[in-house]
């Protein structure tokens, strides 16, 4: 008997969504992951599908309307093995996990948020965390977003700016303030330390006063994603009751806020269902034999360990995760079980000679990664599954990449519903 039902290696939005639905069957899962992978860099919002065509200025308004067409010309793109009902599900499922670990997100599975960006561009995303979703731009009105002398990369004239330019129904104005004590005169804090501000009372209260004459005539008031490291909802709550109006965040650059706390609300609704998190362990290699895959090793200070379960799922991301490696002589590998990547070979072909604007669909390296069935097991080069109890999700699926159309947090999702419904039955994502 194993220890585990199964291991999944990988601690993105991929692996941690795919442990705590396992967990959730009752599954005995271990995670482990050498850090926490790219959730840590996004907005936290979900995209689903935000632009078809992937080069349109226009976001859209209801990404599975969209859906049939975009997949048309996208034949390996990994919607068209998990269908739209597993998005829905994957959806439903972050939906409800995130708002019973405290932090509510919203959204609706048939429509599009329009998040504002620091650039004041237009972020479409399928769900986002109240702060972020309390910005979407197709409620209208008027809004000022504010800006802190000592936070810098966020301007928040220039997102006024192109707000306004694009004429999306929004007027926007911003304000810049100095931020107060204990942060105050900082040359160059970062949001990870303004949320920490963020989550003193009393540092909320001395902010507000120097904020509050400037929102008069604004029914919403913008901040870029600080608002709180551990109480985010109380926060939010706090603000607008002190302000009187409806508050928003805009997800700034990384390290980003609203990807952390999201990161933390999965973990700990894994650990609150009995799993194990390892983080910070290196998988070196894996077993594959008799068409089983029996084992991982893991590299430790001192030795080397063996990791024996049921199950195995490859959450590893794709080039950015770690989960595909390129090398010069234009090998393409998948470092851990040594599975076929589907890839140029020609390693002149990977990059566009231009480096953007020129492939609506980005970059080809973007879209190697592994091929799989519709369980989600690895594929050989003929088609043949390489191990049944071996599975993949997340950003190292072959045939699309996040950028393309915007669907790496559906992708995410939906594969680890695929894998709920193949490993434990939990049809229920
Ligand atoms: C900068 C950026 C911003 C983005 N913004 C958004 C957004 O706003 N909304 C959205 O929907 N999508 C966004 N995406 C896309 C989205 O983040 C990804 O599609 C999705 O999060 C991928 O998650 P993943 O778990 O599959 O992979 P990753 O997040 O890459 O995680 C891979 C994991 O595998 C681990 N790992 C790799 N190799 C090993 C090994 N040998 N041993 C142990 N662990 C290993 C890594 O440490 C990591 O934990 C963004 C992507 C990037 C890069």
């Amino acid at each position: 008997m194993n220890k585990y039902n199964t291991i999944i290696i990988g601690a993105g939005l991929s692996g941690l969504m795919t442990a705590t639905l396992l967990a959730q069957a009752k599954q005995k899962v271990l995670l482990m992951g050498h850090g926490a992978g790219a959730i840590l860099l996004t907005t936290g919002a979900i995209d689903v599908l935000g632009y078809h065509p992937a080069d349109s200025l226009t976001p859209l308004k209801n990404p599975f309307a969209a859906l049939d067409d975009f997949l048309a010309t996208r034949p390996a793109h990994p919607y068209r093995l998990t269908g739209a009902d597993a998005i829905r599900r994957g959806v439903d499922a972050l939906k409800r996990i995130a708002t019973a670990q405290g932090l509510p997100y919203i959204g609706e599975t048939e429509k599009n948020l329009w998040l504002p960006t620091a650039l004041g561009a237009v972020h479409p995303a399928m769900l986002a965390p109240k702060g972020l979703a309390q910005g979407d731009i197709q409620r209208g009105g008027r809004m000022l977003l504010v800006g802190f002398d000592e936070l810098r990369d966020f301007y928040p004239a220039l997102a006024a700016e192109n707000l306004n330019a694009q004429k999306l129904g929004v007027q926007a104005k911003a304000v810049m303030l100095r931020l107060p004590a204990p942060v105050d005169g900082k040359k160059n804090i970062t949001p990870i330390e303004l949320a920490r501000a963020f989550d003193d009372p009393d540092f909320r209260h001395r902010l507000v006063s120097v904020l509050k004459p400037h929102t008069k005539g604004f029914s919403r008031i913008g901040f870029p994603a600080v608002l709180g490291l551990h109480h985010h909802a109380q926060i939010l709550a706090d603000l607008e009751s002190e302000l009187g109006k409806t508050v928003f965040e805009i997800s700034a650059l990384p390290p980003s806020v609203p990807g952390r706390r999201l990161f933390e609300a999965l973990k700990a609704e894994f650990l609150a269902l009995g799993g194990e998190f390892l983080l910070g362990m290196h998988v070196v290699d894996g077993n594959i034999s008799d068409g089983v895959a029996q084992s991982i090793r893991t590299e430790s200070a001192s030795r080397i360990l063996t990791h024996r379960a049921d199950n195995f799922v490859l959450a590893t991301g794709g080039i950015f995760g770690g989960g595909v490696h390129t090398e010069m002589n234009g090998s393409v590998r998948e470092p851990i079980f040594g599975l076929p990547v589907a890839a140029q070979p020609d390693r002149h072909r990977w990059f566009t000679p231009k480096f953007i604007g020129e492939n609506p669909a980005g970059q080809p390296v973007n879209h190697f990664g592994v091929r799989v069935n519709a369980r989600m097991n690895p594929l050989r080069d003929d088609g043949s599954v390489i191990a049944e109890n071996l599975f993949v999700v997340g950003a190292q699926l072959a045939g699309f990449s996040w950028t393309d159309g915007r669907t790496g947090g559906g992708v995410a999702l939906a594969s680890a519903v695929a894998v709920g419904k193949a490993v434990a039955k939990n049809d229920m994502g």
